[in-house]
């Protein structure tokens, strides 16, 4: 079994990875400048790859293939970013596949970030063993991806599955930065945080003033302390997180959502309360569906290399 080179393409960082057997088994980061563009990363994406390939003594003859996980809409058959916001603008008219056929003379994929994180959770992790799953990660932004039936959803446009920080939460809610009004992401991921405290009257002005300080970690914190302006904030935001997902379980029928991203550090909390909430909502016959937090973290893009090119792998 060949090794498969990932690559996690972040707003503020770059995962570079050799993926075997469902592990990560070396790994690089760079910072990532995604206002600059896709383009202007290339050079130094490159030297981390081939030093992580010098230092394992490896050369592009024994990789499978490489795997982009992009931020933003992927045309998954032409290998190319369709449309971003806001992250590597330029990336619809960068040519990674050519790129790295010149250096590597290997075979290239490249798919959403979120949806290629529920493929390493569904072939490695929380969501082995089931044919329809669910996957939520959240962060500055949120992604979702989705398997019914044992397929991955791509649809007409490759948006399918992948655009559940954008289904709408609140129809007369809070401008999204996709264009849209009351999206998910606009009322319950971390880029919204400082509108989310700054606007909300039934916080103390103190919590508000600081609202350009706070963040998922500092608010979990706080939370735990039993900060009653942390309490409100993260109670609101994680009804955010449960009334999304009532609405993927909706629209999709999954066995299991996985929830990922920077936020699952407090799984203890998250996860009880977002199955209780989904438990008594959502229309389920039969059985409830278990939400369960990421098994790989930060690994779950990287490790979905294997499944373009190592499909053998997969069980
Ligand atoms: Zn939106």
């Amino acid at each position: 079994m060949k090794h498969c080179l990932a690559i996690d393409l972040g707003g503020t960082i770059v995962k570079i990875g050799l993926v075997r057997d469902g592990k990560v088994l070396a790994r690089t980061r760079l910072d990532a400048d995604s206002q600059g563009g896709l383009a202007g990363m290339l050079p130094a994406i490159g030297e981390a790859i081939d030093g992580l390939l010098e230092a394992q003594s490896l050369t592009g003859e024994d990789l499978a293939g490489a795997a982009m996980a992009f931020p933003g809409i992927v045309d998954f058959a032409a290998r190319r970013a369709a449309s971003t916001n806001a992250k590597y603008n330029d990336a619809p008219q960068v040519d990674v596949e050519g790129w790295i056929m010149d250096r590597y003379d290997i075979p290239f994929v490249m798919d959403n970030d979120a949806r290629m994180a529920l493929l390493g959770e569904w072939t490695c992790g929380a969501g082995r063993g089931t044919d329809n799953l669910v996957m939520m990660t959240i962060g500055t932004g949120i992604g979702t991806g989705a398997v019914i039936d044992g397929r991955p959803l791509y649809g007409r446009r490759w948006c399918a599955g992948a655009l559940g920080g954008h289904m709408i939460v609140d129809w007369r809610g809070r401008r999204c930065t996709c264009g849209n009004v009351g999206c998910v992401e606009a009322h319950s991921a971390s880029f919204f945080l400082p509108q989310i405290i700054g606007e909300d009257k039934g916080l103390s002005e103190a919590f508000r003033a600081d609202k350009g300080n706070q963040n998922f970690k500092t608010l979990f914190d706080k939370y735990r302390a039993g900060d009653p302006d942390a309490v409100r904030v993260v109670t609101g935001c994680m009804d955010v997180w449960a009334a999304a997902i009532v609405n993927y379980i909706h629209a999709y029928d999954p066995e299991k959502v996985v929830i990922g991203g920077g936020v699952i550090r407090s799984a203890d909390i998250i996860i009880p309360y977002v199955q209780q909430r989904v438990n008594s909502l959502a229309w389920t016959p039969g059985e409830k569906v278990t939400i369960v937090p990421s098994e790989l973290g930060d690994d779950a893009a990287l490790v979905a290399a294997e499944y373009y090119f190592n499909v053998d792998h997969v069980v």
